[in-house]
């Protein structure tokens, strides 16, 4: 019995042990990567970058990172790269409250640090993955942020990866039943579009 009850206190043991051991697996390396503390932290943004009172951190959050489709390594680098570029100072974060197209500047440019740090560290696997899920998002625009291909086409740039973009470019005409017509506003390609015709709205797909 006393025996018994020590085997299982052990297994317990071992598989905090194990579940620790995991977590700090997932971020090791990160801290010397570019310097910065990554410390695990619940975070529904998944990681950020912030200071804390002993200086700049990221926070990032092992469960959610683990089971989401971005790369986890381009995500930490993004966050290095907030970090190298001055964006968690006072001035950077005042920038990017104030002014309407610091979002925007910021996260490119992060995302350029972090495609030079993965290309550097021949992260291709990661590179390319990275570019493929932000170019698939397409011309849509979450708030100030830059859209998916911007940050896809800065990511393929910076990180010197040749990709094409072709089946991710803008559509340039509406295909329709009764042939195609010019688009006027930039539209992903495989969305619904019409084009004006005497008897009305006629619809289509965008190509
Ligand atoms: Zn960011």
């Amino acid at each position: 019995m006393k025996a018994r009850s020590f085997i299982f206190i052990f297994l317990l043991a071992c598989f905090f042990a194990s579940t620790a051991n995991s977590q700090v697996a997932m971020f090791s390396g990160w801290d010397q990567f570019c310097g910065i503390r990554v410390i695990s932290v619940s975070n529904p943004q998944g990681a950020s970058a912030s200071i804390d009172q002993i200086g700049p951190v990221i926070y990032a959050d092992p469960s959610v990172l683990g089971n989401w489709s971005m790369s986890r390594v381009f995500t930490l680098a993004h966050e290095c790269g907030h970090h190298m570029n001055g964006h968690v100072t006072p001035q950077g974060m005042w920038f990017r409250k104030t002014q309407f197209w610091a979002t925007r500047d910021q996260e490119l440019q992060s995302d350029c640090w972090a495609a030079r740090a993965l290309s550097r560290s021949k992260n291709y696997a990661d590179l390319d993955r990275t570019i493929r899920q932000f170019a698939s998002q397409g011309l849509y625009m979450q708030g100030n942020y830059p859209s998916g291909l911007e940050r896809a086409q800065t990511i393929a740039r910076c990180g010197k990866v040749n990709f094409d973009f072709t089946p991710f470019l803008p559509a340039t005409f509406c295909a329709t039943n009764y042939g195609p017509c010019q688009l006027f506003n930039q539209i992903s390609k495989g969305s619904q579009c019409f084009c004006q015709t005497p008897q009305g709205q006629i619809w289509g797909i965008a190509r």
